[in-house]
């Protein structure tokens, strides 16, 4: 007899989740994870009593009724609606793109007059089937959009001149004919009160947890422990790499102190173009109406260089697609092992979607 039932690798969302659900069902588990704390990357530490979103800025957003009772188990949310502002070479404006932006950039009043505007610009670009990103994005918006707002924010997101992206990066780009600057269409939205490490300890809560512990560093004696495995971190690490690494794009965040009350007035600040090195500054305060005498940033840079770097959008390119298939099989033959979560599925999840995704394989279990 094994001392658990299950040893979930990786103490993310979607571990969490798993384990909360299984615990509440009577069954033993071990949470391990290879860094000094739990939550995976929702992880928010406390600087200058502010909770900082320590791998990136994280809104959490969903149009299922269950999914936000259930993150309301554990904190009430705050109304927090997310309206990030563009900067490009400081002219200011409101995304996503709507009725705010475009009088900015036109000076257009009305719907029809916007609409027209746009029309007119793609007319003449007379581009039907478009072979690359930037005339997919020029065929959506036309150029004036495309330039201040979308074309070096994707180029220094992706290291890669936008002729040399595919074009279903942006099958659609959100357009609103209305003064509405909520980035979400969802229903629900906010920002946890206290912070998503309260959401983390909900789920963990009555769970045995070990930080520090990788999983690799021994993983004969962790398979030994426990009936199944639970297994969310890299897919391709967990067979050593068989058949070549999943490429991932990196970010690099640099976090300042600032002894102001305000620094940027709004949470997320993107920066859109080509000369500024990092894409978004993030404000944190402001995620929770923060009142602290002193703020904290964060400006976020993409990584160019991501050997060793933290693995944080999975690039679902043709040959990386190819060579997440051939894991899977191996996976679906794996025993007693079951494989969640961002890194071991190599997609790219919401915060709903990577606990409904552990809501479900967690239900199966219990059947
Ligand atoms: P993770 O959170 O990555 O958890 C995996 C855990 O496994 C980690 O703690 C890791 O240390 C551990 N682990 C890995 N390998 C091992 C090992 N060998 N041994 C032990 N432990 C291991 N979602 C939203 O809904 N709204 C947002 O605004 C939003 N913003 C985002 C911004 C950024 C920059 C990024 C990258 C993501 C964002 N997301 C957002 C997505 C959100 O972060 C994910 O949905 C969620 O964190 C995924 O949880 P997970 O458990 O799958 O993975």
């Amino acid at each position: 007899i094994k001392e658990y039932d299950y040893l979930i690798v990786g103490s993310g969302l979607f571990g969490a989740t798993f384990a909360h659900e299984m615990t509440k069902a009577g069954k033993k588990c071990l949470v391990i994870d290879k860094r000094d704390h739990a939550g995976g990357n929702i992880h928010c530490k406390k600087i200058e009593d502010i909770n900082v979103h320590w791998y990136g800025a994280h809104i959490f957003h969903t149009n299922d009724k269950s999914l936000w009772d259930y993150v309301n188990q554990f904190t009430e949310f705050n109304r927090y609606t997310n309206s990030p502002i563009a900067n490009y070479k400081g002219e200011l404006y409101n995304l996503p793109f709507n009725m705010n932006t475009f009088y900015k950039l036109w000076g257009t009043k009305t719907p029809e007059e916007a609409k027209e505007k746009i029309a007119k610009q793609i007319e003449h670009l007379k581009i039907t089937e478009p072979k690359n990103l930037e005339e997919q994005a020029l065929k959506l918006v036309g150029p004036d959009i495309y330039e201040k707002l979308i074309k070096h924010y994707t180029e220094k997101q992706w290291g890669k001149s936008a002729t040399e992206l595919p074009a279903f990066i942006i099958k659609r780009l959100p357009v609103r004919f209305t003064y509405d600057n909520n980035y979400f269409n969802d229903k629900y939205q906010g920002i946890p009160i206290g912070g998503y490490n309260k959401i983390v300890e909900g789920l963990l809560k009555g769970c045995e947890v070990k930080l520090n512990t990788d999983f690799f560093a021994d993983r004969n004696y962790w398979k030994g422990i426990a009936n199944k495995i639970v297994f969310t971190g890299k897919i391709d690490h967990y067979f050593d790499n068989c058949y070549g690494e999943l490429e991932y794009r990196s970010l690099k965040f640099e976090v300042e102190i600032h002894d102001t009350e305000n620094f940027q007035g709004n949470a997320v600040m993107n920066f859109t173009d080509a000369e500024t090195p990092f894409n978004r500054v993030y404000e944190h305060k402001h995620f929770e109406f923060g009142t602290q005498s002193k703020t904290v940033i964060t400006r976020e840079y993409p990584l160019k260089d991501v050997k060793n770097a933290e693995p944080y959008y999975p690039v679902n390119d043709e040959r990386n697609m190819a060579i997440l298939k051939q894991y899977q099989l191996l996976a679906e033959k794996e025993e007693n092992v079951i494989f969640g979560g961002r890194l071991a599925e190599y997609r790219y999840y919401d915060m709903h979607q990577v606990i409904a995704s552990a809501l479900i394989k967690s239900k199966t279990e219990l059947k």
